[in-house]
């Protein structure tokens, strides 16, 4: 595995590629996302105009979530409730109360054109209970959540290369099989190469780990 963020997100070229945010510019680049709402730019890559993305605001950013639930729990003597394993309940508790939002509306339009003022404000206070509690668990359980986002948004492009899986829900895994095998690797021979499964699993290791 790579051992700085840049080899990570594929760009091992010695190019000072982080952006602010933390992430390859170039991957940055290849984003659509527009900030704050302001007019759509061309694309990078062609002069076709992406529909316009929900961005969120840059404050507060995780570290300043960990702290200001760190303060709370500080302020009302509750660090001797939030060991890992009561937060993780706590957050899965929360992850029901954001799916009873949800439950039997049917299949709901990105925007949630059809809900009330008052039902978006409630999901976002629940959306909230659910990250603040995994900003806490990660921090008690020591990970460093920005940072392991970065090393895990690389491993998943590295596992789904965009030419691979582009459109297709199928994960690579399905998409490759039927490259190997278990015939004999030579007629008449009795070493057999790989299966489907194991196949996919040598691919990968050795895309990933040198
Ligand atoms: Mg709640």
């Amino acid at each position: 595995m790579a051992a700085n963020g840049n080899e990570a997100c594929g760009f091992a070229n010695g190019e000072s590629s982080v952006s602010s945010n933390g992430c390859s510019k170039d991957f940055a680049k290849s984003q659509p996302v527009l900030v704050n709402g302001s007019a759509p730019e061309p694309s990078s890559h062609s002069n076709v105009l992406q529909p316009e993305r929900f961005t969120f605001s840059p404050e507060p950013t995780i570290e300043d979530i960990r702290r200001m639930q760190a303060e709370f729990t500080d302020e009302r003597d509750w660090n001797k409730f939030h060991q890992p394993r009561n937060l993780l309940l706590a957050m899965v508790g929360e992850v029901g109360e954001v799916s009873e939002l949800f439950q039997w509306r049917g299949e709901v339009a990105e925007g949630l054109p059809d809900w009330s003022e008052s039902e978006r404000e409630q999901l976002a206070h629940e959306l909230s209970d659910v990250l603040i509690y995994l900003v806490e668990l990660a921090e008690k359980c020591r990970v460093d959540l920005p940072q392991a986002v970065i090393r895990k948004m690389a491993l998943n492009r590295l596992k789904y290369p965009a030419s691979k899986v582009h459109g297709s829900a199928k994960k690579l895994r399905a998409l490759i099989k039927g490259c190997f095998s278990a015939a004999p690797i030579t007629p008449g021979s009795s070493v057999k190469g790989p299966t489907a499964n194991e196949g996919a699993d040598l691919l990968f290791r050795k895309t990933v780990v040198p």
